[in-house]
């Protein structure tokens, strides 16, 4: 079945003497050159097949023959074809080499073992080429799934993690700005872990297993003073652990907190005061339940719920007037069509809402006016900031609602770190983004169960290795050419 070219090639190499030969062995060697085989080999069959090509391949010349453990010269004692998966040259298919491996028998000491192959076949399994486990590598950088490679070289999944293992992925350094982040890892070393990231050049340096103490020093501990030193500014959320480390390991470099974390605490207490109100039973059911409902109206800026109701009063105008035109009916009959209703306007809503509640309309100018004040501050450093920030928790403390009260001791505990962070201009942005790509990484895997598995993928794919392979992966074919 399907070996013509082979049968061919054969046929012409051993019947016609002077002219057939020579053809016979040029395709073979055209096809040597065209699959990238290093020089001293031989293609001596090949079998294009659905999905997967095979080339049969040996060794030009006599084997090795130096017994490895005595030196003495050793026989020959057999062959066998060993599979290994090879850089596919057509299209498409997957490339298995069947290479011709001799077997060799230590007359002296009785030892057997196989001839090597250093130039064709890779250090990290002899079922591979060199060739394909570069191939892998990049693939894995590009975050592809270990199935995925799998399928596209040929290489079983135990092999494709097989290069996983052996990647290089331990440049850890310490850079001018270090970002540290919880992230979801869901392996069998917990639910999450923690990331350590360069927030300059946008990549991971680290991931540990867990927060603990012991973890956190053993990895800060790895790098001299010196090399800590050269952090100047350390950026984190605002959980006492994550300081606790700044104070430990970095006492000179600047703390900055994230800035969207003190939004979130906003709208945290925010929200605890909206709760609050829906539990109060002096409050009708019905109001309760629409307030429940309305946290993003909430949330939203007045401004952007202005600019949301002027886009839906223009877009009902219009859909109303051509209807209008159309079947010449009065405003009361189109409020019967579906979808023609005008409903209440978000403003409105908003006003009728917070006029429950004193605490609540409160809070939501308080929320507001914080966001404000950050909004002020994000677009460049501004040095009214710590007066409007003192303005605003002055404004917390008087508001008598207990929850403002609590954020603005928080905010007050935390101010430098805040506002370093506008200062410098520092937020965790590159850790928040290098966490959602790890979450795609994960999940085209459908989740990685061994928290060195993940950590090792995670490298390849989001730390310095990637930069410094792909470098040196450069130079080496600039150097060849
Ligand atoms: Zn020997």
């Amino acid at each position: 079945m399907g070996n013509g070219t082979t049968a061919k090639g054969r046929k012409s190499g051993t019947t016609a003497k002077g002219k057939k030969r020579p053809e016979g062995r040029r395709n073979l060697s055209t096809l040597r050159e065209a699959a990238g085989l290093p020089e001293g080999y031989r293609v001596t069959r090949y079998q294009p097949g659905e999905g997967c090509d095979r080339m049969w391949v040996e060794k030009v010349g006599e084997p090795d023959r130096a017994c490895p453990r005595c030196g003495a010269k050793g026989h020959p004692n057999g062959h066998y074809r060993r599979r290994v998966w090879h850089v596919p040259f057509r299209g498409g298919a997957q490339l298995c080499l069947l290479l011709d491996q001799a077997r060799l028998r230590c007359p002296v000491c009785g030892r057997c073992w196989s001839d090597g192959h250093e130039g064709l076949v890779s250090e990290i399994s002899r079922h591979m080429t060199g060739a394909v486990v570069e191939g892998i590598k990049l693939d894995l950088m590009a975050r592809r799934s270990v199935k995925g490679c799998s399928q596209t070289w040929g290489p079983s999944r135990h092999l494709v993690n097989k290069v996983v293992e052996a990647a290089f992925v331990d440049w850890q350094y310490m850079p001018a700005t270090l970002c540290i982040d919880e992230l979801k890892a869901d392996t069998d070393a917990g639910k999450m872990a923690i990331g350590i990231y360069d927030g300059d050049a946008g990549n991971i340096i680290e991931l540990l297993p867990d927060m603990r103490r012991q973890t956190v020093d053993w990895f800060f501990d790895g790098f001299s003073a010196e090399e800590r030193a050269r952090v100047r500014y350390f950026c984190c959320d605002m959980s006492a652990e994550m300081i606790a480390v700044q104070r430990r390991w970095f006492p000179h470099a600047k703390l900055c907190l994230d800035r969207f974390h003190v939004t979130k605490l906003a709208n945290e207490a925010l929200r605890d005061v909206r709760r609050r109100v829906e539990a109060d039973e002096a409050v009708p059911a019905e109001l309760r339940r629409e307030l429940k409902g309305s946290w993003k109206l909430l949330a939203m800026g007045r401004e952007k719920l202005r600019a949301a109701d002027d886009r839906y009063a223009m877009d009902m105008a219009e859909k109303r007037a051509r209807l209008q035109l159309a079947l010449d009916l009065a405003d009361k009959e189109l409020d019967s069509f579906p979808g023609m209703r005008v409903h209440e306007s978000g403003a409105s809503r908003l006003g009728r809402l917070l006029s429950l509640s004193d605490e609540l309309r409160v809070a939501h100018a308080l929320c507001h006016d914080l966001n404000a004040i950050q909004r002020a501050g994000s677009s460049g450093w501004w040095d009214g900031m710590p007066k409007e920030l003192e303005r605003w928790r002055s404004f917390c403390r008087q508001s008598g609602v207990p929850e403002m009260a609590r954020l603005q001791r928080t905010v007050r505990r935390n101010e430098e770190g805040i506002l370093n962070s506008y200062r410098y201009g520092k937020t965790n942005a590159v850790a928040e983004g290098i966490n959602n790509s790890i979450k795609l990484t994960k999940r085209k895997g459908y989740g990685i169960r061994r928290f060195e598995a993940f950590r090792r993928r995670v490298l390849l794919a989001l730390g310095l290795g990637r930069v410094e392979v792909l470098r040196l992966s450069i130079r080496d074919v600039s150097g060849e050419v």
